[in-house]
């Protein structure tokens, strides 16, 4: 075939497969429009998926009479005038393509009134020409119609998942821009059924009532408004993070839930996304994530927003101060915030390893757990955080520690049992030791040394696997303690284990210590080395079946109450269970 210009029909089909792929994102492009515009009313609605219909209706500033016909243009934009302005951005859209590019694959029809004019005007277009003009009444605002989404392209209607999927991509999206902008009236309807709605209130916390239900609302904690990192500094930029995180026990299968905002606008960046999970390092179960929706703000001259087609990934400037601060602002929330696990139906007695771990522990205690099952109302949860607010010096204070706790006895040589001013504690020795080993590890790291020397120095010898992870973690296991020499082959020669590990076999702890680098499924240094410390703790932490003395159990509560995340271990397990006097009057049948 001859070298030829593509019509301007097909070129617009063919740029508009970089923005449209799918229904939610026709939904991504009208939304940031009426956000662009002002809204404080965003209604979508959603017929088949969005195959059918797809609505998106705001009460903006609209677009003036002499406009609209321009709207529909590629590269047209009210945003932008010259690529210098990108720098100054506060607007979500920029290129102008959007209204094009949907405009190209379907059927549209756009209302709108403009702010001060008498008169709205309706366009309809199919297959991105106009077919239809007309001026009519309307009320302020726009309302965009799009129907028949790739009626045009039908290689692309091929591609669309199930209806429920789509649904679904796009219940996600509404969801998520509501948390990010509470104080917009965000509505959704499916099939002609309101399935979402929030009342713009402004308070966040309304929108997650709404999102995620009552129960799981009530267990994120906020991050508090702090001031901007460096706000004096103009070598970092001043960086601001809001939100809610979940408390570590609401956790999920995958990281899909941590939602980032950056300057209002929805990105998915893996690097933040790993800020927010590392915050959570020792306090969740491998393998598990947290929900988190964070918000960070930050000059517009920081972020680089002309990066993706649609926008959903960002540069920034300096990015380890954008990162170092988002990890910061999770980590506070959790280390002040985070409530003692309390015995609820969703959190805990749920979840499978638990109902096995209860029925281990109701025949060793003989104790007739399952009365406990019941879900228990969160305000008996022993929840801290409520009573001062967060940053308060008070409510750092009592919400970081245990309150003192006196032990009652042990049971099943397991569990101590505890009591404390707010009721019952029943913890898990095991998991209580190995908490309080890695804090002190922790901080001993910086000043003493941690290695024991070995009076006869050991040989161990190594699979080639187990070589090459010695080699990319060399450091990291001198940092630990472990002095590790090369003695041909294979071979390697031990002079040296963590001081916590001596006395075991010291070629047994080097390979159980690779082993863990191994299933470590994080990357990053510290991450390595603070699993290696979490796993040579749980190796020295007192086992569950170890009678302890009244002393024993005292002191360990004692460290344990000393500790800055007494309550889970380092591999996030709860360390203990908290009964409210008042959740036992309840059981009793007091109250
Ligand atoms: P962009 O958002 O990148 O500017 P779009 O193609 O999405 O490009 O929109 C083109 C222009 O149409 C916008 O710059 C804006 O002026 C106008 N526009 C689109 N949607 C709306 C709306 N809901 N309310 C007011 N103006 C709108
Ligand atoms: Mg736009």
């Amino acid at each position: 075939m001859p070298i030829r210009v593509l019509s301007e029909e097909v070129a617009n089909q063919i740029a508009a497969g970089e923005v449209v792929e799918r229904p939610v994102s026709v939904v991504k492009e009208l939304v940031e429009n009426a956000l662009d515009a002002g809204a404080g009313v965003v209604s979508v609605a959603q017929v088949d998926g969005g195959k059918r219909l797809i609505r998106v209706a705001d009460d903006g500033h609209g677009i003036p009479a002499d406009e609209v016909d321009l709207a529909f243009a590629r590269h047209s934009t009210s945003k932008l005038a010259a690529l210098y302005d990108l720098n100054t951005l506060t607007t979500l859209g920029f290129r102008g393509e959007a209204l094009a590019a949907i405009a190209a694959v379907s059927r549209v029809t756009l209302v709108t009134r403009a702010l001060d004019e008498e008169a709205g005007t309706r366009l309809r277009l199919e297959g991105g020409l106009l077919v239809d003009r007309e001026v009519i009444g309307a009320p302020q605002g726009t309302v965009v119609t799009v129907e028949n989404l790739f009626y045009n392209v039908p290689a692309r209607l091929k591609f669309l998942k199930t209806d429920a999927t789509e649904r679904r991509h796009v219940d996600d999206l509404v969801t998520r821009y509501a948390m990010a902008y509470p104080e917009v009236r965000f509505s959704l309807e499916q099939d002609g059924r309101e399935v979402f709605r929030t009342t713009g209130s402004g308070d966040l916390r309304d929108v997650l009532t709404g999102a995620f239900g009552l129960d799981n609302a009530d267990q994120m904690l906020p991050l508090s408004a702090s001031p901007p990192l460096h706000p004096s500094r103009d070598d970092l930029p001043p960086v601001q993070v809001r939100g809610y995180v979940g408390v570590p026990g609401l956790h999920r299968a995958n990281r899909n839930h941590i939602t980032l905002f950056v300057n209002g606008r929805w990105v998915q960046d893996s690097r933040l996304t790993y800020a927010v999970i590392q915050a959570y390092q020792t306090l969740l179960p491998t393998g598990r994530f947290p929900i988190a929706i964070v918000m960070v703000s930050l000059p517009p001259d920081e972020v680089d927003v002309n990066v993706h087609p649609t926008k959903a990934e960002v540069r920034f400037r300096r990015h380890d101060a954008v990162f170092s601060a988002v990890q910061r602002a999770v980590r506070r929330a959790l280390v002040d915030q985070s409530p003692v696990q309390a015995v609820t139906g969703n959190t805990l007695w749920g979840s499978p390893e638990w109902v096995a771990r209860r029925e281990r522990l109701s025949q060793v205690a003989g104790a007739r757990m399952s009365q406990l099952d019941m879900p228990l109302p969160d305000a008996v949860a022993g929840r801290h955080p409520s009573q001062a607010g967060p940053g308060g010096e008070a409510g750092e204070q009592s919400a970081r520690q245990l309150p003192m706790l006196r032990v009652v006895g042990q049971v099943g040589a397991m569990y101590i049992i505890a009591e404390g001013p707010e009721g019952l504690y029943l913890i898990d020795q095991h998991a209580a030791h190995e908490r309080v080993l890695y804090e002190e590890f922790m901080a001993k790291r910086q000043t003493e040394p941690l290695a024991q020397e070995l009076l006869e120095a050991a040989t161990v010898e190594l699979s080639p696997p187990e070589m090459a992870l010695l080699e990319d973690n060399w450091d990291d296991l001198q940092g630990i303690g472990f002095a590790i020499e090369h003695f041909g082959g294979a071979t390697f020669r031990l002079r040296a284990v963590p001081a916590i590990l001596a006395g075991g076999d010291p070629g047994d702890a080097l390979r159980g210590a690779l082993n863990d680098i191994e299933c470590g499924e994080m990357p990053g240094d510290t991450t390595a080395v603070a699993r290696l410390i979490a796993r040579v703790c749980k190796r020295a932490a007192i086992k569950g079946g170890q009678l302890l003395s009244y002393e024993e159990m005292q002191a360990l509560v004692r460290q344990l109450e000393a500790c800055e995340s007494p309550r889970t271990c380092p591999h996030g397990r709860p360390t203990m269970l908290h009964l409210s006097g008042e959740q036992l009057a309840k059981e009793f049948g007091r109250l």
